[in-house]
């Protein structure tokens, strides 16, 4: 604000100041009439580039006014000497140097204006461009190690079963009591734990096929939350649920969203060992122009450190000392297939919010 009344003082200031030194010069002083009368093109010229041809006409068209007086009506002891001819076409020059200078001022505005524009797109592209690239980059990763893990897991598998079996057979032939017994039934559970890190390892490496379609997507979220009510109560968590009871359709692998569901709420639960509240929105959003619902799936727990958050959905990542670090990845692979997207913000101490983006059937 400060600055437009400075320039505005500026140029009609100087019109002044050069319309006082014009009117007091004597006839005498022809040159510096001269001088004057082309003072006048500075703040024409000045205007232009800042006020574009409008303004430039305003300042113009006031020189003229001003100017007029003193070339033609002025008490000829200081009236300008230059000739008719010469004065009539220096007021007409003031007004068409002001229509091409405001013009070209403001072709350069706006030829500057769509220089930043297509700078501004440029980095917007950059940005979605790594963030592709990030994505390809997170899939091959995934793809390499998902191979890798079946061939494992297959591997792994059938002596396991062979070390469980023979574990229950031996520990039968001792008392329960015996410290024998104990060990095996040691045994036993390790091997049970085995065989649930491999089952994650190969649902992760061998997704099952999807099978679409259309249905009520809370009536899926509902089922899940009853199974995790009880184990929320105990912990002394709160549920907090704020959405509606019905939703438009959306075409989904019931199955495979409700494993998605089931993570986030564990993981959830499992973050706030000291009790919280988890709460559960949803609401209809436009994302890059299509209908969506949008989940949030918010905690109170300890959060996530901010060195993590680029890792938390790449596979076998984990801070937990039993944990697989399978199941954000295995639901961000469930998301995409669904044309949806997972994110994450947290910082710790203060929870943690995941958000799904899932299409809505147009
Ligand atoms: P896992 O539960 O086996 O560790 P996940 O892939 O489900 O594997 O989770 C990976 C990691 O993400 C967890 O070990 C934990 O550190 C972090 N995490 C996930 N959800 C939450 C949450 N709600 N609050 C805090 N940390 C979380």
């Amino acid at each position: 604000m400060q600055r437009k009344w400075l320039n505005l003082l500026l140029i009609y200031g100087s019109i002044i100041i050069i319309s006082g030194f014009h009117y007091y010069t004597s006839t005498g002083h022809h040159y510096f009439h001269d001088i004057y009368r082309r003072l006048y093109y500075i703040p024409i010229i000045f205007a232009a580039f800042l006020y574009g041809v409008r303004g430039a006409l305003i300042c113009s068209v006031c020189i003229s006014l001003i100017y007029i007086p003193h070339a033609f009506f002025w008490y000829t002891a200081h009236r300008d000497p230059a000739g008719t001819v010469e004065k009539g076409l220096e007021i007409l020059l003031y007004n068409l140097v002001a229509i091409v200078t405001g013009t070209l001022a403001a072709r350069g505005k706006a030829e500057k204006e769509k220089h930043r524009h297509t700078a501004l797109n440029l980095e917007k592209s950059l940005a979605e461009l790594k963030q592709v690239e990030g994505e390809l980059l997170r899939a091959e990763k995934l793809s390499a190690i998902g191979q890798l893990s079946a061939g494992l897991a297959h591997e792994i598998r059938n002596p396991l079963s062979s070390i469980k079996g023979a574990a229950e057979i031996l520990a039968a032939d001792f008392p329960p009591q015996h410290k024998k017994h104990r060990m095996l039934l040691v045994l036993d559970r390790e091997a049970d734990r085995l065989n649930k890190v491999l089952s994650s390892f190969l649902s992760f490496a061998k997704p099952q096929s999807m099978q679409f379609k259309s249905g009520d997507i809370i009536n899926r979220l509902e089922k899940v939350v009853g199974l995790i009510e009880a184990q929320a109560n105990n912990a002394d968590i709160k549920i907090v649920r704020q959405y509606p009871a019905k939703l438009p359709p959306i075409n989904m692998d019931e199955e495979q969203l409700g494993q998605v569901f089931l993570n986030l709420l564990l993981n959830a639960i499992q973050s706030m060992s000291e009790g919280g509240e988890l709460t559960i929105d949803i609401q209809q959003v436009v994302k890059d122009n299509k209908p969506m619902l949008k989940f949030y799936f918010s905690d109170t727990g300890a959060g996530i450190k901010a060195e993590d958050l680029p890792n938390l959905f790449n596979p076998f990542f984990t801070t937990k000392q039993e944990g697989t670090g399978l199941g954000l990845s295995i639901c961000y692979r469930i998301i995409e297939q669904h044309a949806g997207k997972i994110g994450v913000e947290s910082s710790p101490g203060e929870g943690a919010s995941f958000s799904l983006w899932l299409p809505l059937e147009e």
